[in-house]
């Protein structure tokens, strides 16, 4: 197939310095421009797995006439993309694949991780994260769930006084999070995709700022919520933790593939409040009388990723994501929030972004603002304690949250709370202490359904 020949050539071009990825790209005269762009980064963001399985494999010493850079994007494909989808090698590595996938899970079990992502580890030189886990109060407790761990033999600290304490975490022990009510935090590498509370949907393992934007809608139980870019939907089942399952959450993506993987994640979260709708949210009419009452929207569109730490940037040498691509993501992002502010009951919007580039976020959040009528909109000041805020571009940017390693010892992220002018509130929450729950979450001892965490 043309496209991995291509991808194979602007590969070697890159290895050989003769031009930046944007340049080998568009000079490579392939059509699809933004397929052979994605393929190439991803290759090259998997490089160092691809090298290592390709090698105890011994793929090109079977194959003399596969040359690397190709051997490279054929594996990329074939183990971790899409499947190879033809082509004159495609009968080849067939011969091979099995091969392939056994050295990818040796490799796994090796460094201990499940996901093919979390091969990909930490930009290099940055410090391990802790993990965070939320504790799906559909579910379970916090007090059953931190019960059964230290059942297991794990040690509890309690509530952690500051994030130095989180940077101190080793072996076998966890705490809960300084300032989230539900959030518990074990020591870097910790891994519980197989722990039997993760697969029964009692714990989540969801970054600690994607906790954020949910916590900061806060929307009490009977509420009507739209999330508007939902999937794979571990910000919809928090929703849905704050609601107690109570009122209604609108939940759309634009993806069929990931609103099926986000149906089996609710199911196991035990969420029953949210209706699933595979649409473009821009096509979503904000006078339809169904979404009359939601008075809360949770906007997540998708963005550069710039913010994850598992990525690595796409280029050596370059600061960030492909500008084109920014532009276009920034489009979307601004129309997604002017539309979401259409909704005539709206009265608080959270709008986030894994992202780290000003112009995905301050910058659309400042755009959309201006285009308001006066005052209809504006910002509020979230999580006041946390200590990393917007960047200072416009007045009022300081009211945002951003998130990084180095400052909150999480990803990269921004957040941002817009709420009706007329609002008498002027924070989504009072100001919360480091080591205090913090309210708008629904009380511990309140009349929701949980279930204990059953013994696997
Ligand atoms: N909020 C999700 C979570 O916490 O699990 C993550 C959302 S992800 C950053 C962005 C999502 O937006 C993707 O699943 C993508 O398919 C979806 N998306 C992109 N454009 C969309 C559109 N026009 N309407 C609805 N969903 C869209």
């Amino acid at each position: 197939m043309a496209l991995y020949g291509a991808a194979a050539a602007v590969l070697s071009g890159l290895e050989a310095r003769r031009g930046s990825l944007k340049t080998l790209v568009y000079g490579s005269r392939f059509q699809n421009v933004r397929q052979l762009y994605a393929l190439v980064c991803e290759t090259q963001r998997y490089s160092e797995v691809l090298e290592a399985v390709i090698g105890s494999a011994g793929l090109l010493e079977a194959e003399r006439k596969l040359p690397p850079p190709l051997a490279k994007v054929l594996v990329y494909e074939l183990l971790l993309g899409r499947g190879l989808r033809g082509g004159r090698w495609k009968p080849v590595l067939a011969r091979h694949q099995a091969r392939l996938r056994a050295e990818l899970a040796r490799l796994k079990v090796r460094r201990r991780v499940s996901r093919n992502e979390d091969l990909l580890g930490p930009r290099p030189g940055a410090a391990p994260l802790p993990r965070f886990v939320r504790v799906n109060t559909l579910r379970s407790r916090l007090e059953d769930a931190v019960d059964y761990l230290k059942r297991e033999g794990y040690g509890y600290q309690g509530r952690a006084s500051g994030l130095e304490e989180l940077r101190a975490l080793r072996g076998k022990r966890f705490c809960l999070d300084p300032l989230l009510p539900e959030l518990l935090v074990f020591p870097p590498g910790t891994d519980l995709h197989q722990h039997p509370l993760h697969r029964a949907g009692h714990l989540i393992l969801q970054d600690k700022v994607s906790c954020l934007p949910a916590m900061l809608l806060a929307p009490p139980p009977g509420a009507h919520v739209i999330d508007a870019c939902a999937a794979p939907g571990n910000k919809t089942s928090q929703l849905a933790a704050l609601l107690g399952n109570r009122g209604k959450i609108f939940a759309f993506d634009l993806d069929a593939g990931r609103l099926a993987t986000m149906a089996t994640l609710l199911t196991r979260a035990g969420v029953s409040c949210c209706e699933l709708a595979n649409e473009d949210f821009l096509s979503v009419s904000p006078s339809d009388p169904r979404y009359r009452q939601v008075q809360y929207i949770l906007l997540d569109p998708s963005c550069s990723g710039s913010g994850m730490a598992s990525r690595s940037l796409e280029e050596p040498g370059e600061s960030g994501p492909d500008p084109e691509r920014l532009r276009a993501l920034a489009g979307f992002q601004r129309r997604a929030l002017a539309h979401a502010l259409s909704f005539p009951a709206l009265r608080r919007l959270v709008y986030s972004t894994c992202s780290i580039c000003q112009e995905e976020n301050e910058d659309v959040v400042r755009d959309v603002l201006q285009q308001q009528e006066r005052g209809a909109f504006r910002l509020a000041h979230a999580l006041p304690l946390w200590p990393e805020r917007g960047l200072g571009t416009f007045p009022g940017a300081e009211r945002c949250i951003r998130a990084s390693p180095e400052a909150t010892l999480t990803g990269g992220f921004f957040v941002a709370v817009l709420e009706r002018g007329d609002e008498t509130s002027s924070d989504p929450e009072p100001q919360a202490q480091a080591g205090e729950p913090l309210p708008n979450v629904p009380p511990k001892k309140k009349k929701r359904r949980r279930q204990k965490p059953s013994t696997p």
